[in-house]
């Protein structure tokens, strides 16, 4: 926008603003929103940005420059402001960009929503230049009756959909998908060396690497269920710390996904196209949740974020293990059903307690309603994953504020002692 403001408006520009209002406010400290804000001013984006840079913007007092068409402007954690918990806007999270003049006077701005998963909007957004999906649908229903009558199967009906919505090859999708996976390995990985405490207003300790270690070490009982947290873990203290990881569908839920995608790499040995189909599938999941219901804790508390997470990571797993598409279908449902309820109360607006051990839950139960799923007769399953999506709607509606990642409620304020 500011890039094409005429010569004489930019040139009276002072002051660059970004203003915070509802959850992004409550909780953006903690979730460093702050941090995303100037890095996105900075010209970064969030899948190739410099490490380096991320580190250095940690100190809001630090001050860099950005330069709009040779005209300087002065960034640092000053450009902020905490504004409003509560606001009228037309959704929760909400950021009013601002260029001021040195008067105070505004010379131009634009309303921009945060609506989960790394997704935005912005106030008289101009409609998305996308194509038609070649299969459309708007539910699992509908999916499962194109699957039925066209004969396709879900890779190929996704990869379909895909390729006639962003107009790319089959190889950019496939390589986006590595691209995820990859970093979802590397995430765990280098979580599983780091110790030490987590930037926090409290001291917050890293355990990802002590359960690891752990876990290998115990019985067979123990062992899977240990190392398996100990994946999902690695990732989410990684996150806190402000590392790389892929929004699955969430970042507060960044480590439900790796702790599955790891498992089938390293323990059930799955070979990389199996890991990619897996991929589609928690796609689909994914998708269904945040059209019919929303994937924003600031919406439906943490059944949208973990819980979602979960219903991906057990899709997935079904089938890249080759389950039919039923059973893949009823793994996401007991996945997310047991959800259900789940309340976003972020200690301090810090993505840490609960956010991070409810990573290694959000896994295990993932692994577990595939068991169920693919040892049960999926035709006798009472419950499906439209019904479910839509009881995961309405009890995110009934939520009171407090639970919507306001850091009001629930443990955020239990924890007197933070
Ligand atoms: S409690 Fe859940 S929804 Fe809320 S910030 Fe943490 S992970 Fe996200």
């Amino acid at each position: 926008m500011l890039e094409g403001l005429p010569e004489d408006a930019l040139r009276r520009g002072a002051r660059i603003e970004a203003r915070l209002y509802g959850s992004l406010s409550a909780t953006g400290r903690g979730h460093r929103t702050d941090r995303a804000v100037l890095a996105g001013l900075l010209g970064q984006k969030p899948e190739t940005c410099d490490t380096r840079l991320m580190d250095e913007l940690q100190d809001p007092a630090r001050k860099h420059v950005v330069a709009i068409r040779g005209v300087g402007f002065e960034l640092s954690g000053a450009n902020i402001v905490w504004d409003k918990h509560d606001h009228d806007y037309p959704f929760a999270n909400t950021m009013v960009m601002r260029l001021l003049a040195a008067d105070g006077v505004v010379i131009c701005e634009r309303e921009y929503y945060s609506t989960g998963g790394g997704f935005f909007a912005w106030k008289g957004q101009p409609a998305e230049d996308r194509g038609a999906p070649a299969y459309p649908y708007g539910s699992m229903t509908k999916f499962r009756e194109i699957v039925r009558t066209s004969g396709k199967s879900l890779d190929e009906i996704m990869l379909a959909n895909e390729k006639a919505i962003r107009r790319v090859g089959e190889k950019e999708i496939i390589a986006h998908l590595d691209l995820a996976l990859a970093t979802m390995e590397e995430g765990v990985r280098l979580g599983l060396s780091e110790e030490g405490l987590l930037p926090a207003p409290f001291e917050f300790h890293r355990k990802a690497k002590q359960i690891y270690e752990r876990s290998l070490a115990a019985g067979a009982d123990e062992r899977f269920m240990g190392l398996l947290s100990s994946y999902a873990l690695a990732v989410s203290e990684g996150n806190a710390a402000g590392r790389l990881a892929v929004t699955a569908p969430t970042l507060g839920s960044a480590g439900t996904m790796p702790a599955i995608v790891y498992y089938m790499k390293n323990h059930l040995r799955l070979p990389r196209d199996a890991m990619r189909s897996g991929m589609l599938a928690a796609g689909l999941v994914g998708f269904l949740c945040k059209n019919n219901a929303s994937v924003a804790g600031a919406e439906v508390g943490c059944q949208g974020e973990i819980g979602v997470a979960s219903a991906m990571a057990a899709a997935m797993l079904a089938h890249a293990t080759g389950a039919p598409l039923e059973v893949t279908e009823l793994a996401a449902t007991i996945a997310l059903e047991h959800h259900l309820g789940m309340t976003c109360d972020p200690v301090g607006g810090y993505v840490l307690l609960p956010c991070i051990e409810r990573n290694a839950f959000g896994a295990v139960k993932a692994y577990n309603a595939w068991l169920i799923a693919k040892s049960e007769i999926a035709a006798r399953h009472w419950e499906d994953l439209d019904r479910v999506i839509a009881a995961m709607l309405e009890t995110g509606r009934a939520m009171a504020p407090q639970f919507r990642e306001t850091g009001k409620g629930g443990l955020a304020t239990a924890m007197v002692g933070c």
